[in-house]
């Protein structure tokens, strides 16, 4: 058995990395691990599994899957181990706020000016799979609330944990959730109030129905000054096919036959 010294949080790409964002992810979907069987790892996915990028290219090289799995058995295993584990990891250097404003070319909504101001590092939760469970999303949230200087930002389709644990007073004001369309539980988003992502097949249709594309930045999910996310979908020929026109919260509502 490996004793290796692993690090939980992986530095992004290099956008990412530049911007001081760090990276933790779970396989897409479905799991499967050798520990623990079968676990659905995206319990609200809807029509989004079928277009799901996580699901294809670099996501399926067996290191990656491997390290995802790896991520999620090492949690499901000790979900306690695995917070203090993080909690420790969190107070490196690299964690603190550099002291120098990001200069960002585009606008940023006020209540995170403390955040830009400050230089501040971010963790971005899950660029695959969704909070599994809701002890698991709490164990995100108290991470967040013990560590105030970073900006947790992540997307989801667990809409009614959120709204419970928002509920509950069990948000920080670090942590920004972007709701995803394309789930089971769209019809609970609350598109005029709550911040909210819908992806689109191309930047026309994406503007057309009054969407801030945030392709310039990372970042501008979780900062831009509105609740109207819009992604251009990945450019994967497959996918971008089998979504034709349609955006995922449509193609959700729709099917994705329907015209
Ligand atoms: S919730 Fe996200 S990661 Fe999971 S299947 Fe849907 S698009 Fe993929």
């Amino acid at each position: 058995m490996s004793t290796q010294k692993r690090d939980l949080l992986r530095k992004g790409n290099s956008e990412l990395a530049g911007l001081g964002i760090f990276v933790w992810s779970i396989p897409a979907l479905v799991a499967k691990s050798d520990k623990f069987g079968r676990i659905k790892t995206c319990p609200n996915a809807g029509i989004c599994a079928a277009l799901c990028y996580a699901r294809t290219g670099r996501y399926t090289f067996r290191p990656v899957v491997n390290a995802h799995t790896k991520n999620l058995e090492e949690y499901m295993s000790d979900p306690f181990a695995w917070k203090q584990k993080l909690q420790n990891e969190l107070k490196a250097k690299k964690f603190r706020p550099t002291g120098e404003a990001h200069s960002f070319d585009w606008e940023t909504r006020q209540d995170f000016d403390w955040w830009v101001t400050s230089g501040g590092k971010a963790v971005r939760i899950h660029d695959a799979g969704d909070f599994f469970s809701y002890r698991y999303l709490l164990d995100w949230l108290d991470i967040a609330e013990n560590n105030p200087n970073i900006l947790f930002y992540t997307y989801s389709k667990q809409v009614s944990d959120f709204k419970k644990a928002n509920k509950e007073g069990k948000i920080p004001k670090n942590f920004i959730v972007i709701f995803s369309m394309g789930g089971k539980q769209d019809e609970l988003i609350d598109t005029s109030q709550d911040r909210h992502d819908d992806i689109f097949p191309n930047l026309q249709v994406l503007t057309a129905a009054g969407y801030e594309d945030q392709e310039k930045s990372d970042l501008m999910a979780a900062l831009l000054p509105t609740n109207k996310i819009g992604i251009v979908a990945n450019n994967i020929p497959r996918l971008l096919r089998l979504q034709g026109t349609k955006s995922f919260s449509l193609a959700q509502k729709n099917g994705l036959k329907a015209a």
